[in-house]
């Protein structure tokens, strides 16, 4: 067991913050006459009703959500995004101009921007060659000011999942909050770290309902991480920071698992046929493995074809200027026909 005392990594003004305490925090009953929260009574300017702020901690989306993932809802914060716990995981644990994050490039580009919005240093450490963790170089790279450090397992921009073992060493080593990002669990076999949750107090998941759900339009994330860190989380949010109508959809999409999972199964399809015509198309120099829902290709003109799928509205991530992504382009697999449209154009660039 790896314990960690959050009062005395947090920042010390978050851990003595009054926090804003919302009309729905302070009586929290479903039945009664409300005017304490000033809605207005009659009802919304629109078909539906949403005159009245929703749960602040999305109870009944985090109560579903738990058989599901296996983790206590105390253990479970719900953010607008996951990129909302990157964020407020800065912001209650990185004093700006003073403390670090270590990234491990390439790597998802919100660790970096979260940073530099907050006045944290970034101390990168990039993957070896083959896309894997430098768990000495990290190791080496930590300082008594390193708070976090962000693993994205599947990573993103390259699709691999990372080596077990090298994860767990920084986790047993490291004595600040390690990050993994699993925005990709779902396409990949490897079982989600939140299994150790109980075993590692310096661990933060993170997953979200944007990718495998398919819900990127309602913005909601999880973290999922000891009862002390999702209380520094919820102390520091916005009150109602998930509305309404995304916690009723969330809710509506965990009675759908099934859906989801079908969705998965096709999509894995799909990247398995892509990869068997990309290995016949001589302009795919190299194509990485993946576990996530998108294939890394590397070419020999990437922004040339780039520019070519543009001027044919198909658009694909252009990654060639990106650390050891030198010539490659990141493509999201998409449904059959639009597979087929992508490879029609490559073989009409060649
Ligand atoms: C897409 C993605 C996310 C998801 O962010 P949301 O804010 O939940 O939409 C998080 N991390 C990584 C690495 C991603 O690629």
């Amino acid at each position: 067991m790896k314990s960690i005392d959050i009062t005395k990594f947090a920042r010390p003004h978050i851990l003595n913050l009054k926090p804003y305490s919302s009309a729905r925090d302070e009586y929290t009953g479903v039945a009664g006459t409300f005017l304490d929260a000033n809605e207005n009574p009659l009802g919304s300017a629109t078909d539906e009703n949403f005159n009245r702020y929703p749960d602040p901690y999305q109870w009944e989306v985090k109560k579903a959500l738990s058989p599901i993932k296996g983790v206590n809802p105390e253990n479970t914060f719900l953010g607008n995004g996951s990129d909302e716990a990157i964020d407020l995981l800065f912001r209650a644990f990185c004093e700006p101009k003073a403390d670090n994050v270590i990234t491990l490039p390439p790597t998802y580009g919100m660790y970096q921007v979260c940073a530099d919005i907050n006045l944290v240093d970034v101390i990168t450490v990039p993957l070896t060659t083959d896309f894997q963790l430098d768990v000495d170089g990290i190791l080496k790279a930590v300082t008594p000011s390193t708070k976090l450090i962000f693993i994205c397992n599947p990573n993103n921009p390259t699709g691999n999942k990372l080596d077990e073992k090298a994860i767990l060493k920084i986790l047993d080593e490291f004595n600040g909050l390690v990050v993994i990002d699993e925005a990709y669990i779902d396409f990949s076999d490897h079982t989600s770290f939140t299994n150790l949750l109980s075993e590692y107090q310096n661990l933060v998941v993170l997953q979200t309902f944007s990718k495998a759900w398919g819900l990127a339009a309602l913005r909601i994330g999880m973290a999922f991480a000891s009862k002390e860190i999702i209380t520094l989380l919820n102390k520091i949010k916005y009150p109602y920071n998930i509305n309404q109508l995304t916690q009723e959809k969330a809710l509506e999409s965990l009675k759908n698992v099934r859906k989801k999972e079908q969705m998965v199964r096709e999509i894995l399809q799909e990247r398995a046929e892509l990869i068997k015509v990309f290995e016949q198309l001589p302009l795919v120099k190299h194509i990485y493995p993946s576990h996530a829902n998108f294939l890394l290709i590397k070419v020999d003109e990437p922004v040339k074809i780039y520019q070519f799928l543009i001027d044919k509205l198909i658009i694909v991530r252009d990654r060639s200027k990106v650390m050891l992504c030198e010539g490659c382009l990141r493509i999201t697999v998409g449904t059959t026909k639009e597979n087929k449209d992508l490879i029609e154009a490559l073989k009409a660039f060649q």
